[in-house]
């Protein structure tokens, strides 16, 4: 079973959001930088601090010479900070390795720092037009489905999903195709209520023809967020965000009533290399009080 190339691709044409990193004019890097802000953070907000950061760092280079802090500052409130420290030393990577073009091939892409097998191949498809597989959640649901009939899909596997990709890529316009599986998956193949009667695969999709059967693979673990470690990471960085000046310990303790994690967490940040401590003991962002 495979899905129509050129149904997927009308259905695209029609109903794509208008994304600025979507515009033929927007860069190789405006795609790079979309990208990793875009795993784990939904549209709406990362569109604002795109374009933020486009405006001020137009380039690796520009990117390359701010310092990891200016970095993090940018970053804001889009959660897990470590992709802007992943970004930053891609960028430096680029300007002193590349002559500050984003490489094309995806072999390159990956050997770049903090560039996995999900990045490197949508900057080769959607900022070059390559033919390789893309592979999100998005993309996983809409295949489980429409081509193996499952009501989701199973725990990844980099070389199964990327094969299973690979075999629907038409031989033509394959980037578009990708971009078109995705957008279905972001926009009518939803993970809870999927618009099928809104779909142009319907008619070729297996869950469908299948009499939509339950989904029977592994349970998934929802990911919580309050209480977590990830609240406290998140509130410690606030605080350096918001001061030009390192902070002494006492500021950082007010965020957070247990201080078995909060210290547990101010520990992981600097294992991170997210917070630097000052010869003088106190508490920055990473590059700017050395
Ligand atoms: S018909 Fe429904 S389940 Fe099948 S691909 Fe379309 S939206 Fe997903």
């Amino acid at each position: 079973m495979s899905l129509d190339a050129e149904v997927l691709i009308d259905w695209f044409a029609d109903h794509a959001r208008d994304l600025p990193w979507r515009r033929p004019e927007c860069t190789p890097w405006g795609v790079l930088v979309s990208e990793i802000m875009l795993q784990q953070t939904p549209v709406a907000r990362v569109e604002p601090v795109w374009r933020e950061w486009l405006a001020r760092w137009p380039t690796p280079s520009a990117m390359a010479a701010a310092t990891q802090g200016e970095v993090l500052r940018a970053w804001g409130k889009l959660g897990y900070p470590r992709r802007a420290l992943r970004l930053h030393a891609a960028a430096q990577a680029i300007a002193e390795q590349h002559g500050d073009e984003v490489p094309h091939d995806v072999d390159a892409l990956l050997a770049l720092p903090g560039i996995g097998a999900y990045t490197a191949r949508a900057v080769a498809a959607f900022a070059y037009g390559k033919r390789c597989p893309v592979v999100d959640t998005n993309v996983r649901r809409v295949v489980a489905r429409a081509v193996h009939g499952a009501a989701d899909a199973g725990p990844p596997s980099t070389t199964r999903d990327l094969a299973d990709v690979e075999a629907l890529l038409p031989d033509q316009r394959a980037a578009v195709y990708s971009a078109a599986l995705m957008e279905l998956g972001a926009l009518v193949c939803t993970a809870r209520t999927p618009r099928c009667a809104d779909c142009p695969v319907l008619a070729a999709c297996a869950w469908q023809r299948g009499g939509r059967p339950a989904y029977d693979g592994p349970v998934k673990v929802a990911q919580k967020f309050a209480g977590t470690d990830r609240q406290v990471r998140g509130l410690l960085l606030d605080v350096l965000r918001g001061t030009a000046e390192p902070v002494a310990k006492s500021r950082l303790d007010v965020v957070w009533a247990d201080a078995g994690q909060r210290d547990r967490c101010l520990h992981s940040l600097l294992v991170d290399g997210l917070v630097e401590q000052t010869a003088s003991g106190l508490f920055a962002l990473p590059g700017e009080h050395r």
